[in-house]
């Protein structure tokens, strides 16, 4: 059970105070306060942990300072939906808004591998009008001989770059807590120059402590990918474990399940699970087309496997794309052949336009024919 307070009722309250005694003092359930930062406002919410069945929520709804009270299935309290229209949902990191109605594309460097490489994406992403990026500093690789990314010596110039090319937020993996802090002490040194979104990649999607320290800071949101080899409630639960350590500002994003079953794609796809992602919670949906898809080749149409991939995801109400660019792919030292050209940006981004337009028009006409 939730019960979410007034707005306008601070911990220092009368009405705060009350409230949380009387909580406090119901057999056998604990509380815990969780803080949710909107767009518009923030509010306080409380979980009853332990059986709130024979709670009355009717009873609870009653003490002062709470505006209501909600019942919640067990599986992903925090960021499920729980048939609750009402709750918050979505952010704004950096002054940009993150939520299930809207849409921004991540586009760049899967691995940071030179300066020039790194200066040469964004301008094309300034080019194009374009505030968000992904840049990979620390690389979980298969092999371990394999390049494993520049790690914190990148970090100073790809965000005092990225300051001066008007990005906003870099989604940038960490495979370690202490990467963290290696962002964060490199953004203090750079003033504070761009944002940064963690990214927790598909072979940690299960890492629990990882999780459980990305989760405990609240500098930084958070995008989880889907683990490449577990169910979907496998991988929300992971999710839930970020917002159960405090931070909710989670983007869930689908990148494909392995299985030879997707041959000759890189991994199945999965973005049909957009909308069922949107009914389970109130995360944002990420896709990523470029590790699902992984490859450049194109369909008799002249458009890339990885196009089709994205307008498939974008039709069906996705709010971020993760794709992989790159100045000269056949030099990447990572995903190289999965990159889409720096030409090809004003393409791929109408290409995504053209997706969105289409699923706005779905939604009116879904509208259109509800209302009567
Ligand atoms: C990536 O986005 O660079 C990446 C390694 O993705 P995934 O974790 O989905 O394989
Ligand atoms: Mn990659």
């Amino acid at each position: 059970m939730i019960v979410i307070l007034g707005s306008n009722v601070g911990e220092q309250s009368e009405d705060y105070r009350l409230t949380l005694d009387y909580l406090a003092r119901l057999p056998g359930i604990a509380t815990r306060v969780h803080k949710v930062q909107g767009t518009q406002q923030a509010l306080t919410e409380i979980y009853l942990i332990g059986d709130t069945k024979t709670l009355s929520a009717e009873e609870i709804e009653a003490l002062p300072g709470v505006e209501r009270v909600v019942r919640i299935s067990e599986e992903y309290r925090i960021l499920g939906r729980h048939q609750d229209e009402q709750r918050i949902s979505g952010f704004e990191y950096n002054g940009v808004l993150f939520s299930q109605d809207n849409l921004n594309v991540f586009a760049g460097l899967c691995a940071v591998d030179t300066p020039e490489h790194v200066e040469l994406m964004l301008r094309a992403l300034r080019e194009n009008g374009q505030v968000c990026t992904r840049m990979g500093a620390y690389k979980p690789r298969t092999n371990p001989y394999s390049f494993q990314g520049h790690g914190k010596a990148c970090l100073p110039y790809v965000f005092e770059l990225a300051g001066q090319y008007g990005i906003k937020v870099i989604a940038m993996e960490v495979t370690h807590e202490s990467h963290v802090e290696e962002i964060d002490e490199c953004l203090e040194q750079t003033g504070h120059a761009t944002g940064v979104m963690l990214q927790i990649g598909t072979r940690n999607t299960q890492n629990f402590e990882l999780l459980k320290a990305v989760g405990r800071q609240q500098e930084f949101p958070v995008l989880l990918k889907r683990g490449f080899g577990i169910t979907l409630n496998e991988s929300l639960n992971a999710a839930e474990y970020l917002a159960s350590e405090g931070n909710s500002r989670v983007v869930f994003c689908l990148r494909g399940v392995k299985t030879n079953m997707g041959d000759p794609h890189r991994n199945l796809v999965d973005f049909s699970h957009v909308p069922v992602l949107k009914r389970l919670t109130r995360m944002p949906v990420c896709i990523d087309p470029s590790h699902s898809v992984g490859s450049r080749d194109r369909a008799p149409d002249g458009l890339y496997d990885l196009m089709h991939a994205t307008a498939q995801g974008v039709v069906s109400g996705a709010n971020l794309v993760l794709v992989d660019f790159h100045p000269a792919p056949t030099k990447a030292l990572v995903d190289g052949p999965q990159a889409m050209l720096l030409s090809e940006l004003g393409w791929f981004l109408e290409d995504v336009a053209a997706a969105r337009e289409a699923y706005e028009k779905r939604q009116r006409l879904t509208e259109r024919h509800s209302a009567g």
